[in-house]
């Protein structure tokens, strides 16, 4: 069976990053029998200044006939005017809603040789290995009304979070089978005190939570969890939230890393069709200079193996290789620590190749 990828490299640092991500990928096909097919797409800015759309159909029509996406980031300042009707994330908005993405993994695990990396204390973060599953399609981002108008005292707006039992559920279920894969503990996250779709979220996960006997599980509120994520972020395993929610709390989680140019992510729907893109954006102010971090697309590549096409021993050969080059001091701009070998993108790309062949 050929796994048969889309590729959308996007804007910015997207272009960098995705290659060293398909040469790694170019690596583990020949090292474990895993033939792999890479058609590419414009997606975002360079797709608005080819197409005038930040998605055309037919790339849309290539995402759907694919086994995986990996995708890099798209914006910029080029095209962030915020009255243009045209935007670079609808292409994203697009393929996650077409495509039924409907949770976001975004896995934070403090590696041991960057302890340092991070503003907080390395005591705090040793063994810190969470994922974040964040609601991806409901949620306050897609409620209806949303809109700016004028009331009997002036300017007013309003907001709507709407969310059905199916969407929690199915939420929640993807939360828990990730949980009995590793440390088999889900943290649900809410406002429950204060909010009527955080008591259906409440009502609805202690109903999945009872399918899973195995599972450990906690409601937390959603600024307590705030708190203790900073404070204990080691005893955390999976941690469950509405999209909003999820949204403040996976960029947090991140900075426990130290770097968003080490996190990568996973987007995925019912089936096994998945979208891969690091959490960062296009870094505007470092592309084309052969500065980037390539490591948040490589490892986002490593979930793709592992998640879409269940390849285990593929997807930790690359989180090994990660692991052994930073063990070895090799670090780009946005890691650097004193004493360190600094490289920049392609050579971080090589040096993970080169790790990986020697598997
Ligand atoms: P950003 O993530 O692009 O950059 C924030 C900071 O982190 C910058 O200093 C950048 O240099 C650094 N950084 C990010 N990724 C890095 C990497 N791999 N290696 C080294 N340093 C890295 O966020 P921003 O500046 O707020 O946004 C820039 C553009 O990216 C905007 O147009 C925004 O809309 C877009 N964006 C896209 C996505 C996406 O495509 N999923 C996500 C976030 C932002």
């Amino acid at each position: 069976m050929v796994y048969k990828i889309a590729v959308f490299a996007g804007d910015g640092i997207g272009p960098e990053v995705i290659g060293e991500a398909i040469a790694a990928l170019q690596v583990v096909e020949k090292t474990f029998n895993c033939p792999l097919s890479f058609e590419y797409a414009l997606a975002g800015g360079c797709s608005i200044d080819t197409y005038g759309v930040a998605l055309t159909d037919s790339a849309l029509r290539l995402a759907k006939e694919s086994d995986a996406v990996l995708l890099g980031a798209v914006g910029g300042p080029k095209w962030d005017d915020p009255k243009a009707s045209v935007r670079p994330e609808q292409a994203i908005l697009a393929l996650r809603k077409e495509l039924g993405l409907f949770a976001n993994l975004r896995p934070v695990r403090v590696n041991p040789h960057l302890l340092n990396a991070s503003t907080l204390k390395p005591e705090v973060l040793e063994g810190v290995d969470v994922v974040v599953v964040r609601e991806l399609t409901g949620g306050v981002y897609y409620g209806r009304p949303s809109e700016r108008r004028i009331g009997a005292a002036g300017r007013e707006a309003v907001d709507t979070i709407f969310y059905t039992e199916g969407e929690v559920a199915r939420l929640m279920r993807t939360s828990f089978e990730l949980a009995r894969k590793r440390r088999k503990k889900v943290t649900s996250v809410d406002k429950a005190n204060i909010l009527a779709t955080s008591r259906l979220w409440r009502e609805v996960a202690h109903e999945v939570a009872a399918e899973y006997p195995d599972v450990q599980y906690e409601d937390v509120l959603v600024d307590a969890m705030a708190m203790h994520l900073i404070r204990r972020p080691r005893d955390f395993d999976v941690i469950a939230a509405e999209n909003m929610f999820g949204d403040i709390l996976t960029d947090e989680a991140s900075m426990l890393a130290g770097s968003m140019g080490l996190l990568p992510s996973a987007s995925l729907g019912e089936g096994r069709r998945g979208l891969y893109e690091p959490i960062h954006g296009t870094a505007p102010d470092i592309a084309g200079q052969d500065k980037a971090n390539p490591l948040a697309t490589i490892l986002s590549a490593a979930l793709m193996l592992r998640l879409s096409f269940g390849q285990d021993q593929a997807a930790h050969a690359i989180e090994q290789a990660v692991d052994a080059v930073l063990a070895d001091g090799y670090r780009t701009a946005d890691i650097a620590q004193p004493g360190c070998r600094l490289v920049g993108c392609k050579e971080m790309g090589r040096l993970v190749r080169d790790r990986l062949e020697q598997h």
